[in-house]
């Protein structure tokens, strides 16, 4: 698969391999509930390269919706650091972390998260609204993600007017219609029976690898693993193994 991976090239002790896009190193979280800690994450380090699918895969509890809260800087961890685009997220301001979160991120969830009174393409729009954008530009934006997703007809749709699998495009459309550089998506195809799940699961590598998407996608749905092309596992919150698909 994927033969433009790291394009290496003689000169590569001139110009050293670009920082991945998202760097996670030694990163630790605890929750503190009734008394109690929970370690979530242990001394997790991983690197998640440009414009490649990578998973992170493990059972219920494992911690991997914790990692991606805190590489959306969603919370702050105990300890250990994120780099996004080289930016390191403890050094940043709860404005400039909203914009990352705003300009850089789109999010999908396991429950597709939909605004249930707003129409598919209203719900598609959602995150241009805080976008300095024209109304013109931001209806083009809904139209064209829509499309892409195959649910131009059934844009005048309110969720409960949709199958499960519509709805999740939907939420693909709305995670891409801002044009974000990294998607994160928890458990995706959870709530979908396995062939709707493989279909979500193909728009997903469209997504990386028409629009050049980075895709961080958390699950333990063994189709998603098979897919990734970087499979990194979490067993009680610790790295217990990083497996790549032979290129
Ligand atoms: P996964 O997404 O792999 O199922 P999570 O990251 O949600 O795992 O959870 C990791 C561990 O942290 C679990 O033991 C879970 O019970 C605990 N946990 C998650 N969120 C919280 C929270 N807000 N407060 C306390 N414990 C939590
Ligand atoms: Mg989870």
């Amino acid at each position: 698969m994927s033969s433009h991976s790291s394009s290496r090239n003689s000169d590569n002790h001139r110009h050293p391999p670009a920082e991945p896009l998202i760097r996670v190193q030694d990163l630790s979280h605890v929750y503190h509930l009734e008394g109690e800690d929970v370690h979530a994450l242990t001394g997790v380090t991983l690197d998640i390269p440009t414009g490649r699918m990578t998973a992170i895969v493990g059972r219920s509890g494992s911690g991997k919706t914790t990692l991606l809260n805190l590489i959306a800087g969603l919370d702050t961890p105990v300890r250990g650091s994120i780099h996004v685009e080289g930016r390191d997220l403890r050094a940043l301001t709860e404005d400039e972390r909203l914009a990352l979160r705003r300009d850089d991120l789109g999010f999908i969830f396991q429950s597709f998260g939909l605004l249930p009174l707003l129409t598919a393409a209203e719900n598609v729009g959602v995150p241009l609204r805080m976008r300095h954008l024209s109304r013109m530009e931001r209806e083009a934006r809904v139209t064209e993600a829509l499309d892409w997703v195959g649910l131009t007809r059934r844009a005048r749709h309110r969720p409960y007017e949709l199958s499960g699998g519509e709805q999740q495009r939907v939420a693909i459309a709305r995670a891409l219609a801002a044009r974000p550089r990294i998607v994160l998506a928890d458990e995706p195809t959870g709530q979908l029976d396995s062939q709707t799940g493989r279909r979500i699961l193909d728009l997903l590598r469209r997504m990386v690898e028409e629009r050049g998407v980075t895709l961080v996608v958390v699950s333990h749905d063994p189709m998603v693993m098979a897919e990734a092309d970087i499979v990194h596992e979490l067993r009680d919150g610790r790295l217990v193994e990083t497996r790549q698909k032979a290129g």
